[in-house]
């Protein structure tokens, strides 16, 4: 025999895990199945709220799929796949994360059962992949037009997405005020969701809430003897410091006599006076600026009843350009009348005892700041969650300008095209094609579930009623325990949600399947290749 077959051989460094096959295979499955079971409780306007405590004991509570899905910390590699997909669904889409790990999950589930019956794994992932491509047409053809003149459906679209967000009460209220935030900064069809900006203040209640037609600066005037309010502002947006430069290297100024002290103040308080003719000379009446002010600048400022805030965010300068059609300058020296910008009113106003600069009533502004109040803290903080999801899911409607109805009309429909589908085709492939139609009808299921249904019967019927010519929107009502016409009942979704959730959730479960070997090195082989300890986080 030879001597060097009975030598093991390793190729891996000592201490890596290597799992191989259908161990690999299965142990991947079951865990993206578990990050779908978590959330699965979550979904639809009778999902239950997850309350998350964070090591620091910090609570969020929430409804939201990719907001519980970050703060858990998943570890197993597979189940950070199916984070990613949430991820870049709440990127691209704005809303759905749920769903796309839902379904995922029972991707994954229903592909389980065909390896069981010995499929191999790259045909049920070509089966899956002409499945996704079927049920995208299918989608495209059913879906229906809308333009910004169809308030009433963007009001429908905004309401549907923060079904079950803990902001239900005011729901009419913020789906207006969404509505109106799009179209204000809405130009030639291109909408940037930067240019609406959600700013949260405790007190008072949600239906406190309300749309400024300009920026709200969580700013106080830097000068008590400044005015409170300026009406017809004109405002000089100054991305440059209202003092002098501290030297950046240690300077030494030699002074030998106290004149000399006098004079080198009076320079300083001269140079400072000067930015201040500049300003007055531009005919602002307030200054905002992302750097900092002087006392003594601050005091010239206020005895020529200018208005200033200082340390303004980046972001907010570009908005205010945006809202009050004015230009930031950077150089104090360039600042002319052509780059101030314009508001009705510009006002401190007095919240929980804390002043903030509202610049408000902005002809044609193109940002605008959406004030949301709430009774605490976390009912704020749910509240913009359902805002940013309502944002989205407007914004993503009329980029596309193509809608569906919610409350599983739509999954339902393309399960029944694609078993239509199916029937065309042969062998295996059919069987994948089945298993994928079976799996999107976890959205039905799961919405009669979470709203205490029987699924089972709901199903039955509703399949049933897409049988029926222009029974295409038959979905759940999760309130009634029965089949309704979605869309006519107002629960509509962006097209892209849908799409986009079908073809992550099918790209995840497609690269799950075809891993059949995981290698992990230790964190004891990573030190041994010469790595610190406190590097090792952020592999
Ligand atoms: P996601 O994170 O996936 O958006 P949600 O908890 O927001 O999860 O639930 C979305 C699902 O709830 C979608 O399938 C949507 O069609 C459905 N849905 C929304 N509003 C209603 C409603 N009024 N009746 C029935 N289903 C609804
Ligand atoms: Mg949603």
């Amino acid at each position: 025999m030879n001597q060097q077959q009975l030598q093991p051989i390793f190729i891996l460094p000592e201490g890596s895990q290597r799992t191989t096959g259908k161990d690999a295979q299965r142990n991947n499955i079951a865990a993206a199945k578990a990050v779908a079971e978590t959330v699965r409780t979550t979904l639809g306007p009778k999902g239950m709220d997850k309350m998350l405590v964070d090591s620091l004991g910090d609570v969020i509570v929430t409804n939201d799929g990719v907001t519980i899905l970050k703060e858990m910390q998943v570890e197993h590699p597979a189940a950070k796949m199916i984070v990613e997909v949430a991820k870049t669904q709440e990127a691209e889409v704005g809303d759905g994360t749920t769903t796309v790990v839902v379904l995922a999950g029972e991707f994954l589930k229903n592909a389980e059962r065909l390896l069981d019956d010995n499929i191999h794994p790259t045909v049920i992932a070509k089966g899956y992949r002409m499945a996704e491509e079927k049920a995208q047409l299918v989608l495209k053809n059913i879906a229906e037009n809308i333009t910004e003149k169809d308030t009433e459906i963007l009001k429908n679209i905004a309401m549907t997405a923060m079904t079950g967000k803990g902001a239900e009460n005011s729901k009419e209220l913020l789906a207006k005020l969404c509505v109106s935030a799009v179209k204000q900064v809405m130009e030639n069809g291109y909408i940037d969701n930067n240019d609406i900006k959600v700013e949260k203040k405790v007190g008072e209640g949600v239906e406190n809430s309300e749309l400024i037609l300009g920026i709200v600066l969580d700013k106080e005037r830097v000068h008590n003897a400044m005015p409170r309010i300026v009406k017809n502002a004109k405002i000089a947006l100054l991305d440059a410091a209202l003092e002098i430069k501290n030297p950046e290297t240690d300077t030494k100024v030699q002074i030998s006599d106290p004149s000399q002290l006098q004079a080198f103040l009076d320079q300083e308080e001269k140079i400072l006076k000067k930015m201040v003719e500049k300003v007055v000379n531009s005919g602002a009446n307030v200054v905002v600026c992302q750097k900092g002010i002087d006392d003594l600048v601050q005091h010239f400022l206020a005895k020529n009843n200018i208005y200033a805030v200082r340390r303004v965010k980046k972001s907010d300068m570009d908005r205010l350009a945006r809202a009050t059609n004015g230009k930031v300058v950077n150089n104090i020296n360039d600042l002319g009348k052509d780059d101030i910008g314009n508001a009705g009113i510009v006002e401190a106003v007095k919240i929980n005892e804390e002043e903030m600069t509202y610049i408000r009533e902005c002809k044609n502004a193109k940002a605008v700041t959406l004030l949301l109040r709430g009774s605490t803290q976390h009912v704020v903080d749910e509240t913009e969650r359902a805002v940013m999801d309502a944002l989205g899911g407007i914004s993503t409607s009329l980029k596309d300008g193509k809608v569906v109805a919610g409350a599983a009309a739509a999954e339902v429909e393309v399960a029944r095209n694609l078993r239509i589908y199916a029937n065309s085709l042969m062998g295996k492939e059919q069987l994948a094609v089945l298993a994928y139609a079976d799996a999107i009808e976890i959205i039905p299921r799961t919405l009669a579930e979470n709203a205490g249904l029987d699924p089972v019967d709901l199903l039955t019927d509703l399949k049933s009623k897409h049988e029926v010519k222009g029974g295409k929107w038959q979905g759940v009502d999760v309130f009634n325990g029965k089949v309704i016409d979605a869309w006519k009942a107002g629960i509509v979704e962006p097209l892209k949600i849908k799409t986009q959730a079908i073809k992550s959730a099918t790209e995840v479960a497609e690269m799950i399947l075809r891993i059949d070997d995981v290698i992990a090195a230790t964190g004891e082989s990573k030190r041994q290749r010469g790595m610190p300890p406190n590097m090792e986080g952020m592999m």
